[in-house]
């Protein structure tokens, strides 16, 4: 028998991946533009805020001074060094140097932290519903995602009941993806109990956590009393400082954590080029006003949006306490209202059941956009819903 014309297997784990429906979205938003149809999007957490001048020089001036070639696997010492320091500062739990890993993204810090943690078989406790790269990352890692309903509050009896001796982890997000909610210091303190019990990692993503318009209740895992020790801290650039493309997060966690951790890096992407880091330590340099500035841009947004939301017959739309996405409950099916949305708007939005099934009957409207296309995606549904007005 020939094998000519037959591919060779490929690997279970990645077929049981879904693709994801971010990225998806993207796409097809993309490929609408490009068919020469204007799509309002509303639907990527790419913020559409220019990155600093002051980090692109930055960035610049480093490519011109060769460091253009491999650096410290780990990071560059001094942006490890910066990022400890302003970790300690934001959450108030001390960090050395020594506990930072920098990664390509947020994305790819939760990557090496599953790696670096799980065991085939593992089984990880995610809040449902919730970003839509934690399942799939942990099936690339060889884990099994146990989904736990947690659409506005977290029960830790359901939480307790979901946890058997194959669990390893629990994936905490604050503020969260894809409802803007903070998770409450009583909440957290519920998880820290019962990761200390059970012996479990806490990997807690805080990509969000600059983006809080209430501050005040906002709490860093890590902070808790008894946390630090077992909590792998995702971080990232991307979201506060307008810079996706740039590929730079960092992964904060116990020494031994890094060094797993870091032979994932050294294995795979070796390291974030150096000028890309040297563009993060100046983004650290910058006043905290930028940041203010941006959130205050979002904040904006939220209001007018979830208002002018709430106004549409059978919607309600709360405003969420930080991050730049609105999650509002939609009349009718959350993938038909998204579908009827793109075809016959032209606006694109996610359905809240792709981020699990807690989400359903949710849209997730994304506000990282500009404000006229917010604008205009708001007229439209006005006149959509309300055709007599
Ligand atoms: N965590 C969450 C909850 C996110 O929403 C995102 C981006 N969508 C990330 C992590 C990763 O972002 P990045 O890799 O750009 O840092």
């Amino acid at each position: 028998m020939t094998t000519a014309g037959r591919m060779p297997r490929l690997a279970g784990r990645v077929a049981s991946v879904a693709p994801s429906a971010t990225v998806e979205m993207t796409e097809r938003v993309r490929q609408a533009r490009e068919a020469g149809r204007e799509v309002l999007a509303l639907a990527s957490g790419d913020p559409n805020l220019e990155t600093h001048p002051e980090i692109v020089a930055a960035a610049h001036r480093a490519m011109l001074g060769g460091e253009t070639h491999y650096g410290p696997a780990a990071g560059t010492p001094a942006l490890r060094a910066a990022i400890a320091k302003r970790l300690a500062e934001r959450s108030g739990a001390a960090y050395d140097a020594s506990e930072i890993l920098v990664t390509p993204g947020g994305k790819f810090a939760v990557f090496a932290a599953f790696m670096a943690a799980l065991e085939p078989g593992d089984e990880v406790l995610l809040l449902d519903p919730c970003w839509v790269s934690y399942g799939p990352g942990v099936r690339l890692a060889g884990g099994t995602p146990v989904r736990v309903p947690a659409l506005d509050r977290l029960d830790p009896d359901m939480l307790a009941a979901a946890v058997t001796p194959r669990t390893r982890m629990i994936v905490v997000n604050s503020p969260a993806n894809p409802t803007g909610r903070i998770l409450g210091r009583e909440e957290l303190a519920a998880l820290v109990a019962l990761a200390e019990r059970h012996d479990l990692w806490l990997l807690f993503d805080q990509v969000y956590a600059d983006l809080t318009y209430e501050p005040s209740a906002f709490a860093f895992l890590q902070a808790l009393p008894g946390a630090k020790e077992r909590c792998l801290v995702a971080d990232s650039l991307s979201k506060t400082y307008g810079m996706t493309g740039w590929r730079i997060g960092y992964l904060a966690a116990p020494e031994s954590a890094i060094k797993a951790a870091l032979k994932v890096v050294q294995h795979s992407i070796y390291c974030v080029p150096p000028f890309v880091q040297a563009g993060a330590l100046a983004a650290f340099a910058l006043p905290e006003s930028v940041i203010d500035g941006y959130r205050d841009r979002f904040r904006q947004r939220r209001d007018r949006a979830a208002a002018a939301l709430s106004a549409l017959p059978g919607f309600s739309c709360p405003r969420p306490p930080a991050s730049f996405y609105l999650f509002p409950k939609v009349p009718g099916d959350d993938k038909a209202v998204a579908a009827e949305w793109l075809d016959r708007l032209a606006i694109a939005v996610l359905p809240g059941s792709a981020f699990g099934e807690a989400g359903r009957g949710h849209l997730r409207i994304s506000l990282a956009c500009e404000d006229t296309v917010l604008e205009e995606a708001l007229r439209r549904l006005e006149r959509h819903y309300r055709p007599n007005r």
